[in-house]
């Protein structure tokens, strides 16, 4: 339910309000604007009437019930796009924010070159896991704590902050004492207990949507992480298992618009693991940029076939940084600063 505030609702007023919700059981989530303030109630759907005694309350203008099940994430709780900064990134609002990096951390040398050279080539942030998802048990693993470490050298060398992937609940502060955005992998969107963890850990989320979710699943992912109080959350379309083998997903790009018209969360793109090969990165980069995504998150590596876990979907930094030349031309046309 969202309860809609009197214009000019003092502060005191809001509060004990926030307070009225949650004596009721809800959790309370304001945003407070300029010249109004709403109040997104939510908690247990079945007594979601006993919310309905809130419209006796002076300053309370109006309740509006929230149709759609994901609530916070909604267009109806929040009509204006947000935007998510991490350092000098910022996704969403007009800003299109490039992140970029290995798929895994291998070395201090390789993360600190990267790191380097991306910034340089424009890239706002550094990407990298240090706990990897790997399909088989027997594939590299990732360096865990000693690459986070190496991702934190590298943020110092270079300035960028980093996003790097959180796979066990149990690992969301170590993970998170490092990074600057916590990554929730493909494989474990509707992990809900590590939603929940990371939702309440406080740093901003890079949510990926699994292969098999649907949009609504997706939104309702990114709702678990909002109802614990985190605020900035970026979903990530990656691609969606079909039955197209060409490439080793299929980029579902009306995802974009479909996010943008149903959540004011912001989107971006991942067209790595979306395709696989290397040479389908580029253009696809052009379509999401062109079809309003809110930034791309890509995999660079200063030797992609030497790399641990990705390569032949990697970019080397030549090619990272004229694909960001040509982005930087055509976000004259879609206005966003990249
Ligand atoms: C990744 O970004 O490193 C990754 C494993 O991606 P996804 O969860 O989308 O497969
Ligand atoms: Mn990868």
């Amino acid at each position: 339910m969202i309860i809609v505030l009197q214009k000019g609702c003092k502060k005191k007023n809001i509060e004990s309000v926030i307070h009225k919700i949650e004596k009721l059981g809800f959790r309370a989530h304001a945003i407070i604007g300029v010249e109004r303030t709403v109040i997104g109630a939510v908690g247990d759907d079945r007594d979601k009437h006993v919310l309905e005694s809130l419209a006796s309350i002076p300053c309370v203008e109006k309740l509006v019930p929230i149709l759609q099940p994901f609530k916070l994430a909604s267009k109806e709780f929040r009509r204006e796009p947000s935007s998510v900064k991490v350092g000098n990134a910022v996704f969403g609002r007009g800003h299109f924010g490039v992140i970029a990096g290995p798929c895994s951390v291998e070395s201090e040398k390789q993360i600190v070159e990267t790191a380097i050279k991306v910034k340089k080539a424009g890239a706002r942030m550094l990407r990298g896991g240090a706990f990897k998802p790997r399909t088989s048990p027997y594939a590299f693993q990732g360096l865990e704590k000693e690459g986070l470490k190496l991702l934190a050298s590298a943020r110092k060398e270079s300035g960028l902050p980093f996003v790097t992937e959180v796979i066990n609940p149990e690992d969301v502060e170590l993970v998170g004492e490092y990074a600057d955005m916590l990554q929730i992998g493909a494989r474990n969107v509707q992990n809900f207990s590590l939603l929940r963890r990371a939702g309440k850990f406080g740093k901003p989320i890079l949510l990926k949507r699994g292969m098999s979710t649907t949009i609504q699943e997706f939104l309702m992912s990114a709702e678990y992480i909002l109802s614990e109080g985190c605020r900035d959350v970026v979903l990530c379309e990656r691609g969606i298992r079909t039955f197209e083998n060409a490439t080793r997903n299929t980029l579902d790009i009306s995802a974009i618009p479909v996010i943008h018209e149903r959540s004011h969360l912001p989107i971006i793109i991942d067209p790595s693991h979306a395709t696989g090969v290397r040479s389908y990165v580029a253009p696809l980069c052009y379509a999401a940029m062109a079809c309003g995504a809110d930034g791309l998150i890509i995999e660079v590596h200063p030797e992609p076939l030497k790399a641990l876990c990705d390569g032949p979907q990697s970019l080397n930094i030549p090619d990272f940084a004229a694909l960001m030349k040509k982005l930087r031309e055509l976000s004259k046309f879609t206005k966003k600063k990249l």
